[in-house]
């Protein structure tokens, strides 16, 4: 069925983009019904220090137990809760999550690495998060050290001076801050000295073309040499086979994350995995 928009003089037959409203309204409404019954839970990712093959951090992701339609990952709703706004409280939920997760990990004896969660562009305009996170921080009785947040390049397309002064703020907090996701937006090399950042997170595009592409070796290649000059380390994200692993190490990589280790775990799957892997003991403090 058609339905007629009319707008500036025009009319459209659009039932696509209807459809799609009207799909993005349900979402919308889905969403906040979600955030409201708790129906989000974070998994998370380990990522391996290539110097020491040691748990280096964990990556927190989110995911939607959805009542009816099951398991749904962060591709199909993120971008509709950051166009809706409701990627606010999603995602002062999430930071809060993570926080309540280290905490319950604290309260075992468990040394735990660093927890990155991602943080949307939306969240960082936010004039309170600052104070928001130093708020959870202290609810939660964690050293900002514990927490890491990974921000796109997408971030700085705006107002890079703003959302630098706002990253410098949360850095001043103590947590630690990185790039994800680098080399898929329009990244400029100088952005790089601009950005108030610890670490850069090399795009898994690079990381499944390195087998096949001697290009894109020389470009890894040259991130990996540039991040060092800037005191950057550097982890690898998607890395799926042992000949990436391989190469990236030879390539002076300073992390990786992927497939290849594990794919993101929930809390208590990761226990088992630490548990099972051959240097548990020293992973587990
Ligand atoms: P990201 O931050 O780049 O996260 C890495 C994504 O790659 C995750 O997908 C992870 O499951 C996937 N991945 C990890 N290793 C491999 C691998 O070896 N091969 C392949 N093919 N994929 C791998 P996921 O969990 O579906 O998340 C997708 C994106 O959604 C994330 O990309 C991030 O941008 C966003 N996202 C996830 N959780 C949150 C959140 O809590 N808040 C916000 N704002 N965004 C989130
Ligand atoms: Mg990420
Ligand atoms: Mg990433
Ligand atoms: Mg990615």
């Amino acid at each position: 069925r058609q339905h007629v928009v009319e707008g500036g003089g025009y009319t459209f037959y659009v039932s696509e983009m209807y459809q799609g409203y009207l799909a993005s309204k349900a979402l919308m409404r889905d969403l906040k019904q979600a955030t409201e019954a708790g129906e989000f839970q974070l998994v998370y990712q380990p990522k391996i220090d290539l110097a020491t093959q040691r748990l280096a951090g964990l990556e927190a992701l989110i995911r939607w137990r959805h009542p009816e339609k099951g398991l749904i990952g962060p591709a199909a709703f993120i971008a509709e809760a950051e166009r809706s706004g409701m990627i606010v409280p999603i995602g002062a939920w999430v930071f809060a999550e993570a926080c309540r997760q280290l905490k319950a990990w604290n309260n075992a004896g468990l040394r735990m690495p660093t927890v990155a969660v991602n943080l949307s562009p939306v969240q960082l305009k936010q004039a309170d998060l600052v104070e928001q996170f130093r708020d959870t921080l202290k609810r939660y009785d964690i050293k900002p050290a514990q927490l890491e947040l990974e921000v796109t390049e997408s971030t700085f397309i705006d107002d890079i001076g703003a959302s630098s002064v706002t990253l410098q703020q949360l850095r001043d907090l103590g947590v630690c801050v990185a790039i994800d996701d680098f080399g898929t937006g329009y990244s400029s090399l100088t952005y790089l000295q601009r950005l108030p950042v610890d670490r850069l997170k090399l795009d898994r595009s690079f990381v499944t073309a390195l087998e096949a592409s001697a290009q894109t070796e020389r470009i890894v290649e040259a991130i990996i040499t540039l991040s060092h000059g800037l005191g950057l380390r550097v982890i690898a994200e998607g890395v799926e086979t042992e000949q990436q692993l391989t190469m990236l190490r030879a390539k002076g990589c300073d992390e990786v994350q992927g497939f290849w280790f594990s794919k993101p775990l929930m809390a208590d799957e990761l226990i088992a995995w630490l548990k099972a892997r051959t240097s548990t003991a020293s992973d587990l403090g």
